[in-house]
């Protein structure tokens, strides 16, 4: 681990050493063949797909955060289920979240079935079962959109006993906020589409890894599937990552109010949020998280409340993802998730922490 704060390490992550004349954060390069040695062939750089200038800066940056090698992907998705398909095969035990991103266990219903990966889930909470058969558990810690937080020490020791691989889906807490690959992961996954880039304007995912077998097999599966971020992303997910310790630290700060005042209301249940002392994910998120993710979850009891919560609000966009610089709360269930009508999502701003309270005390109150 780097001997700098977070905030030094975010703002110089994948920088070049300085030129004179040269910009801080080389712009994108925007290019699918590059120019080649007559004689010699292929430099580093030939062809953007399977390596490309900007997206290298970018990778640099990201594994500095996360303590590993990294590979960026077109989204989070893209990144998932690359890890997925080059490590499974037909006959294999996948073990997932069963509270976790919903399209994940869709993808596994789905095409891992009918490829003849079987799939068990165990909630994040636990109970953890056997791992024995079990070639990949995949974790989510906190998971996506419950907020439930498991031990990734406990889980990775017993994982590996049995012979199994450990993947963690890093997308709520960001590399900031905790480093799978030091808590005894094999793998991090991860959507950059919320915190890590945190402007609501790009799609990203990637994987980290210090094993180089699982590298090779994930770059290989990469290369030859194609899904890799654009340039130009990559270039805004770089700029963006500059300030990802200043968006935590006052998306945090406002989770901690919110929750404070939403705990305090009695027209709302249900409310979670793991720096809560109360919360039951409270314990194993402070031996191991480095700071709590903006995100609070709770119940209105019904869409109609739901609706006329947001229909108030003037800062609190109705909208999915999370992680951004705008308040937003989503509904989860309008999306055919498993949640109850009423329970939202709030995904806490940069906003002052003083108007966000107002508004949502109005917004609140006309529900
Ligand atoms: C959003 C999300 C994903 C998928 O990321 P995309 O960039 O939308 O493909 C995966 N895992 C978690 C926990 C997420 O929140």
């Amino acid at each position: 681990m780097s001997d700098k704060g977070d905030g030094t390490l975010v703002v110089h992550a994948g920088l070049p050493e300085p030129v004179p004349g040269e910009p801080f954060l080389p712009g994108p390069v925007l290019a699918a063949p590059y120019h080649l040695d007559p004689v010699t062939g292929p430099t580093e750089n030939g062809y953007g797909r399977p390596d490309n200038p900007t997206r290298r800066a970018l990778e640099a940056a990201i594994g500095e955060l996360e303590g590993g090698a990294v590979r960026a992907f077109a989204t989070g998705q893209a990144a998932i289920t690359a890890l997925l398909l080059s490590v499974l095969k037909s006959g294999d035990t996948v073990a997932l979240p069963a509270d976790g991103y919903f399209t994940v266990r869709a993808f596994a219903e789905g095409t891992l079935r009918g490829l003849g990966v079987s799939t068990v889930l165990v909630p994040t909470a636990g109970p953890y079962p056997s791992f024995d058969g079990v070639r990949l558990v995949l974790l989510e810690t906190p998971a996506n959109p419950g907020l439930d937080v498991c031990d990734l020490a406990a889980v990775s020791a017993a994982a590996h006993a049995a012979g199994a691989l450990v993947a963690v889906d890093n997308t709520t807490a960001t590399p900031l906020g905790q480093r799978p690959l030091d808590l005894g992961a094999d793998l991090v996954v991860a959507s950059g589409t919320k915190a890590l880039t945190g402007h609501s304007d790009v799609l990203l995912g990637y994987v980290a890894a210090r094993d180089e077998e699982l590298l090779t097999a994930v770059t290989t599966w990469r290369a030859q599937t194609g899904g890799i971020p654009g340039a130009f992303d990559c270039w805004l997910a770089h700029r963006s990552l500059a300030t990802l310790d200043l968006r935590l630290a006052r998306q945090t700060a406002n989770a901690a109010a919110v929750t404070a005042l939403l705990a305090g209301r009695d027209d709302v249940t249900g409310v979670r949020w793991p720096g809560l002392e109360s919360d039951p994910s409270y314990e194993i998120a402070r031996a191991q998280m480095r700071r709590i993710p903006g995100i609070v979850s709770f119940d209105l009891g019904s869409a109609e409340r739901v609706a006329r919560f947001l229909t108030a609000s003037k800062l609190v966009f109705a909208a999915t993802s999370f992680g951004g610089l705008h308040t937003t709360a989503d509904r989860r269930a309008q999306w055919g998730d498993d949640t109850p009508p009423g329970f939202v999502r709030l995904s806490c701003g940069i906003e002052d922490t003083a108007d966000l309270m107002a508004d949502l005390t109005a917004g609140l109150d006309a529900a």
